[in-house]
């Protein structure tokens, strides 16, 4: 079947949506506004003497409820593109080597376009035209699926009115990210510093790909009320409730990521298709607020565009 689709957001959601097509003989195209693959899967890396190591300074690890994705995380694991992440139950899994590794290795074969920003999209006949800031020229395509953060989807969306309201009904936290180092690493470090309903401005700390390397969260209340504040006094703010924990090792602060839309707080309802246009969405913001959430919304909406191409 040779459709043209193309789907906007190459983070899993998109991902997932990607495979699935391909599933089903739809080779689409992703195109994605970032320097990278993974959306909020990221990665950042530095050189420190001479060997690079990863921060994780967005989703720190995955869990596997469905069978669907489960069968994805036992390949990964097989093909050593996944590994467990600590001791939990459920348990809990983690890119080996770096939380992006695992979205480069699923998406192998896959047709990915990064740097490439959608600004507009429109029905046209029967069809969707889309504009990108890079060629500057429409493209018509026979389907698209569009998994920005539901806020920024609501934009662009702006010629579907039914999925503009399904997009309205949901909203997110924010949480900022400070990445650190250690000048000599402590000798009693632990892998993670869970601070879920403890006091305090942090929800999570822990190593990336090795353990020098570190991203601090912070939590709802403390992000929602302070992501849009300045960077200096965010990075004094979350340095000095770090330092609380490694009072006898010297902290050297890496860099600050703010994420505005970090994770669903509540989910969106409607439709995830619109009714006249073969156009869907995808991403957590529609089945929770989790990686492996937003793979299902992907399949979820493959399906869904798979039947009306049909
Ligand atoms: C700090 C943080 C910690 C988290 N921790 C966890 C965790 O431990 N475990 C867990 O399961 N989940 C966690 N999450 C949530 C998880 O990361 C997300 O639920 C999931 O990655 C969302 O995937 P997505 O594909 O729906 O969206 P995204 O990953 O946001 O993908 C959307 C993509 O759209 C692209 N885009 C946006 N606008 C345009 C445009 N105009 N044109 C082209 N491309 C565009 C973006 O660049 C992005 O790559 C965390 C999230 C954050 C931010």
């Amino acid at each position: 079947m040779s459709k043209k689709v193309i789907i906007i957001g190459s983070g899993i959601a998109g991902i997932s949506s990607s495979l699935k097509l391909k599933s089903y003989g739809i080779n689409s195209i992703i195109v994605d506004k970032g320097n990278f693959i993974g959306g909020r899967i990221s990665t950042r890396g530095v050189n420190k003497d001479s060997r690079s190591s990863f921060f994780f300074h967005g989703a720190q690890f995955f869990t596997a409820k469905t069978n669907i994705f489960k069968k994805i995380i036992r390949t990964g694991i097989k093909e050593k593109y996944i590994r467990e992440f600590g001791k939990f139950d459920p348990k809990r899994y983690r890119g080996n080597k770096t939380m992006r590794d695992f979205l480069v290795n699923l998406s192998k074969g896959l047709h990915i376009q990064q740097k490439v920003k959608i600004t507009k999209i429109e029905p046209k006949n029967n069809k969707i035209n889309v504009l990108d800031d890079k060629i500057k020229e429409w493209k018509s395509f026979d389907g698209v699926i569009s998994t920005l953060p539901a806020p920024q989807n609501h934009q662009l969306l702006y010629k579907f009115p039914s999925l503009q309201k399904t997009l309205k009904t949901g909203s997110y936290h924010a949480c900022i990210a400070l990445m650190f180092t250690f000048d000599k690493i402590p000798f009693d470090l632990k892998t993670h510093y869970d601070f879920y309903k403890k006091p305090g401005i942090l929800s999570w700390m822990a190593a990336g790909s090795n353990q020098n390397v570190w991203t601090a969260h912070t939590n709802e209340e403390f992000s929602s009320s302070n992501y849009n504040k300045d960077k200096e006094f965010l990075k004094e703010e979350i340095l000095s409730s770090i330092k609380q924990f490694f009072i006898n090792s010297k902290i050297k602060f890496h860099s600050l990521h703010v994420w505005k839309y970090a994770k669903v707080a509540n989910k969106c309802f409607g439709c995830q298709i619109d009714p006249k246009y073969p156009i869907a969405i995808a991403g957590d913001f529609l089945e929770g607020p989790n990686v492996e959430d937003a793979f299902i919304s992907g399949n979820k909406a493959a399906d869904l565009i798979f039947d009306r191409l049909n």
